[in-house]
């Protein structure tokens, strides 16, 4: 189905693709106030699955606390709905869930708070074409020029819209100097995440080694940096949350980016320096099979995880 004749949930109706618009003038719109969340769908020999969708809508309602939105759709409403615009929507690999006011409003806080919920299911390969491919192992550049991400600014718990502007100036450059992606660092150098990812590293040697990722008071708790550490610990692979300082990263014998739309994405190259051998390293591999025997609904490890449209008998 082309994304232009697909249909958007919008505060309990479905209305067009193209109908699925609001005001300029929207505070929402004006303000960055807009709280989403991005959930992957997947066929699978049961049918389309949603992967682990309520943890990305109790991340949706955690971002509305923080940042003070009114969001008043029960997650019993939002969860039904979201089956039901991947059921409307077949073909769908991707649904996101937005939250904004759409009320015009001149006043930094908005005399009609309440938000409208908009879920849309789509398929990312058939949207407008990319500036740059995706790449399935990538190099990553550090953002040094503006260090210091600072989580008392936004809380890196929250997704909201606002949060991402930052990052889009580092982005460029890197797109410009050849790289896919930005590593953000804080104040002191400490390695936090990539704008819509979650950082992992290996270290130690063959025997010792030890997969790290930063702790959440830096980083978003990304639903597939979580997903890893499970699989991870089911392979008695040793995972740990700990501080990361950039000077150590360059000398880790691995590096994987997490998000929903990847899953384990490999980094083979860090700034100028080549990570391990300059290709994906077996414990990324590793971690990156079982995820997608998971996903894809090939293997039965954790089966509360997928989220399946139609009820299974
Ligand atoms: N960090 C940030 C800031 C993000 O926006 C995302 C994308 N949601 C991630 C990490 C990865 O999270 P997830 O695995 O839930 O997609």
């Amino acid at each position: 189905m082309p994304n232009n004749r697909r249909v958007i949930w919008r505060d309990g109706e479905f209305v067009d693709w193209e109908d699925a618009t609001v005001h300029i003038l929207a505070q929402g719109v004006q303000r960055g106030s807009l709280a989403f969340d991005f959930i992957s769908v997947h066929e699978t020999p049961r049918g389309a699955a949603l992967f682990r969708l309520n943890e990305h809508l109790a991340r949706l309602v955690n971002t509305c606390r923080i940042m003070s939105l009114d969001l008043r759709t029960s997650v019993d409403e939002l969860n039904a709905a979201c089956l039901e615009t991947v059921r409307r929507n077949p073909g769908a690999t991707a649904l996101r869930i937005s939250g904004l006011v759409t009320s015009v409003e001149l006043d930094l806080l908005p005399s009609h708070p309440e938000l409208t919920v908009f879920i849309a299911a789509y398929s990312g390969s058939d949207l407008a074409a990319r500036r740059t491919p995706l790449r399935d192992a990538i190099k990553l550049r550090v953002e040094r020029l503006k260090q210091g991400r600072r989580p008392e600014h936004i809380d890196p718990q929250a997704k909201v819209a606002a949060s991402y502007t930052p990052a889009i100036p580092a982005r460029w450059l890197a797109d410009e100097a050849g790289f896919d992606d930005v590593l953000l660092l804080t104040e002191s150098g400490l390695v936090t995440e990539a704008p819509t990812s979650n950082l992992f590293c290996v270290t130690g040697t063959e025997g010792t080694s030890q997969i790290v990722t930063p702790p959440t008071d830096k980083v978003l708790r990304g639903i597939t940096r979580d997903t890893v550490m499970q699989i991870a610990a089911s392979l008695g692979l040793s995972c740990v949350e700990a501080d990361i300082h950039v000077d150590e990263l360059q000398a880790a014998s691995e590096i994987f980016l997490t998000n929903t739309s990847r899953g384990v994405w490999p980094v083979v190259q860090l700034d100028d320096a080549v990570i391990g051998a300059g290709t994906p390293g077996a414990i990324t591999r590793r971690l990156q099979d079982n995820f997608r025997a998971i996903v894809s609904g090939e293997s039965n490890d954790f089966p509360g995880w997928l989220h399946y449209i139609e009820a299974q008998t």
